[in-house]
């Protein structure tokens, strides 16, 4: 008697477990579908903007970046992925700058903290969100970011030209001012100094 009632006890409950389960199935049947048919999708396809999938260099219209060639990202990172190399250059006014000649970027060993989009002091970095990035050998992780050529220093503006000129001339003119005030002293200095007794000659003189 007692296996009769487990019988439909055990029957119920497989009843009830495969209504619950079609229930799951029937709400997922009218579900709209979120599949994305990539590759085939790749133009279209919707990847959000805060995704870091490659660290570059930010490049306005012109074709200029903002790095400073500081190398505050390169002593931040944690991993050594990032190498600069720069160079010195003149500057209109005849000083000495720094400047970038090649970003080394290793997305091999990026762990894309930020830390180094965070600390730049110009703003220069930034992740695109460019998910496809695989490639057959390790060396192909190994990119330059600046991609454009480093452009010259910029020629001095006519501004520029006449400030320097009016330094050079203030430069000039403070430097004889100098040594005409050095000179006065001296003078000044050689007629105080007693004059020299004409009983103290020495006898080669008398
Ligand atoms: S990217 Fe930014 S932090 Fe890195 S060297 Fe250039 S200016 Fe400095
Ligand atoms: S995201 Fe982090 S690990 Fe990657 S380059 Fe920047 S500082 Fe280095």
């Amino acid at each position: 008697m007692g296996s009769v009632k487990d019988y439909f006890s055990n029957l119920g409950t497989g009843i009830a477990s495969l209504v619950k389960g079609m229930q799951v199935t029937g709400k997922e049947f009218f579900t709209p579908k979120i599949t994305e048919k990539y590759p085939e999708n790749r133009d279209n396809m919707h990847i959000a903007q805060r995704f870091r999938a490659c660290l570059e260099l930010k490049y306005d219209a012109e074709g200029n970046h903002k790095c400073i060639a500081c190398g505050t990202c390169e002593r931040n990172c944690p991993n050594g992925t990032i190498s600069l190399v720069t160079k010195m250059v003149d500057t209109w006014d005849g000083k000495k700058k720094k400047k970038l000649d090649k970003y080394i970027y290793d997305l091999g060993s990026c762990t894309f903290c930020q830390l180094c989009v965070t600390s730049c002091p110009t703003n220069a970095l930034d992740f695109s969100n460019d998910f496809e990035q695989a490639v057959f050998t390790r060396e192909k992780l190994v990119k330059q970011l600046n991609y454009l050529p480093e452009k010259e220093e910029p020629a001095p503006t006519p501004e520029q030209i006449a400030k320097m000129q009016a330094e050079k001339e203030a430069k000039i003119a403070a430097a004889k001012a100098a040594a005409a005030a050095k000179k006065a002293a001296a003078a000044a200095a050689a007629g105080e100094a007693p004059a020299k007794p004409a009983d103290e000659s020495t006898p080669a003189e008398k």
